[in-house]
Parts: C-alpha cells; sequence; structure tokens
C-alpha cells in the first residue's frame, strides 16, 4: 500500500491539496482533522467544557466516527448524522484544537486512522501523521506557510461563504491554534526527520499541487524501480 502523510500548521492548504492530489493519483484522502472536529462538536453540542480533560474523556465511548466516500467526497458521520459542514465552524476548530492534546483523545482516533491506511493507498492529512500514525509512510510531506499567508487565504475562504471577519482575528486565531498545536506534550506538531518541507507561502494553489504530485510521483517510482 501507497501511504503519504501530509502535516502541517491550519491554513497551509493541506486539505485542498490533498483532496485534488486524491482525486488526481486515486488514492483515498483521510482528512484526520475533521476526525478531530467530530470530537470538539459533540463535545460543544453536549455542553462541555473542551478545555476539561475528564469531562471531554467522559463521553469519548458516546462517540461513534466514521469517514464515508460519496463522489469521491469524504463526508464525515458522528454518530451515524453526517456533520462535513457542521464541524467547520471556527468555534469547533478551536474546541478541538483544545481537546485534541488529550492522550486518551489522540489514542481514541489511532487505530482508525491506521486502519485506513492498511487497506487502501491513502494521502492522510494532519498533524502527527508523520510522526505518530504513518512512521513508515511511503512519502512525508511538512506543508507550511507564513501565518499572514495563510490568514490572508482563511479570510478569503471565510468571505466566500458569506461569514464576516477581520485580517487580525484571523491572524490571531491561527497563531492561537499553532501556539497549541505545537507546544503540546503529546504529539506536538512537527517535521518529521524525513519529512520533506514544502512551504507555500509564496506558491499559488496550482503550483503547490504539481510540487506536492511531483514528489508522490517521484517517490512512487522510485519505490518501485527499487522492488523490481
Ligand atoms: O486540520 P484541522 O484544522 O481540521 O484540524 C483541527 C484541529 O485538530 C487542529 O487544530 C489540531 O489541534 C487537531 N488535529 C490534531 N491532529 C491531527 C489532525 C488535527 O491534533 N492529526
Amino acid at each position: 500500500m501507497i501511504s503519504v502523510a501530509i502535516d502541517g500548521p491550519s491554513g497551509a492548504g493541506k486539505s485542498s491539496l490533498a483532496k485534488r492530489l486524491a482525486k488526481e493519483l486515486g488514492y483515498v484522502y483521510v482528512d484526520t482533522g475533521a476526525m478531530y472536529r467530530a470530537i470538539g462538536l459533540y463535545v460543544l453540542r453536549a455542553g462541555l467544557n473542551p478545555g476539561d480533560c475528564q469531562q471531554v474523556e467522559s463521553v469519548l465511548n458516546q462517540i461513534q466516527i466514521e469517514l464515508r466516500y460519496q463522489d469521491g467526497a469524504q463526508r464525515v458521520l458522528l454518530c451515524g448524522e453526517d456533520v462535513s459542514e457542521a464541524i467547520r465552524q471556527e468555534q469547533v476548530g478551536m474546541a478541538t484544537s483544545a481537546l485534541a492534546a488529550y492522550p486518551s483523545v489522540r489514542a481514541f482516533l489511532l487505530d482508525l486512522q491506521r486502519n485506513m491506511a492498511k487497506s487502501h493507498n491513502v494521502l492522510m492529512d494532519g498533524r502527527d501523521i508523520g510522526t505518530v500514525i504513518l512512521p513508515n509512510a511511503t512519502l512525508k510531506i511538512f506543508l507550511t506557510a507564513s501565518a499572514t499567508a495563510r490568514a490572508k487565504r482563511r479570510l478569503l475562504e471565510l468571505e466566500q461563504k458569506g461569514e464576516q471577519a477581520t485580517f487580525e482575528t484571523v491572524l490571531k486565531d491561527i497563531e492561537q491554534r499553532d501556539e497549541q498545536d505545537m507546544n503540546r506534550k503529546e504529539a506536538p506538531l512537527r517535521r518529521a526527520e524525513d519529512a520533506v518541507l514544502v512551504d507555500t507561502s509564496d506558491l499559488d494553489f496550482e503550483q503547490s499541487f504539481t510540487a506536492l504530485r511531483d514528489l508522490i510521483l517521484q517517490r512512487v517510482a522510485q519505490g518501485q524501480a527499487k522492488e523490481e
């Protein structure tokens, strides 16, 4: 099986690039952030405090997460309900970043993520895919961009959705999430030693896409050459 791990901070373009790459290469796209977000949504809906580890742990056994693929697009089911859109709200992202720091939450999702890579060629994006989930991935990519570039993109996305926000608040959110994701004890966001670093600050979508596609195809070809 081929597995490509794409890690990096929020807003570096991981999911839109991974989605398009998966489609082009015929791999399954696994958005691990969506799994964490489903837990965040559950906790918020239950009126619990995402910053309280015990409260979050007390409901983990009630949570069922499933990824389904419809017309090539990933749908996230939370206890049977399609929450693919609901998990994208800003406050869900923030709550998720807080509870993703708990070892019990990460352990809860570990097998689900690893199992997907056992049965399919996958392109998996997240924060610890190359370091923890798939240490033997065919290729590891660390995708990043400056906080300013990421905030500009995020603001554009929000505007397109008709949501109101200012550059300053979006930038602050991004910086706060980076801080939380990089400084947590458990599986912090960091580049695996053998990951290829791709900085998309000055690349547009097509340029980033081509760069990643070429990296993947090259690595797969090298692997095939070795086998022959
Ligand atoms: O990638 P996305 O922004 O959807 O992820 C939401 C949050 O989930 C991140 O801020 C991060 O805290 C957490 N996450 C994680 N490990 C992953 C994927 C996401 O900790 N593999």
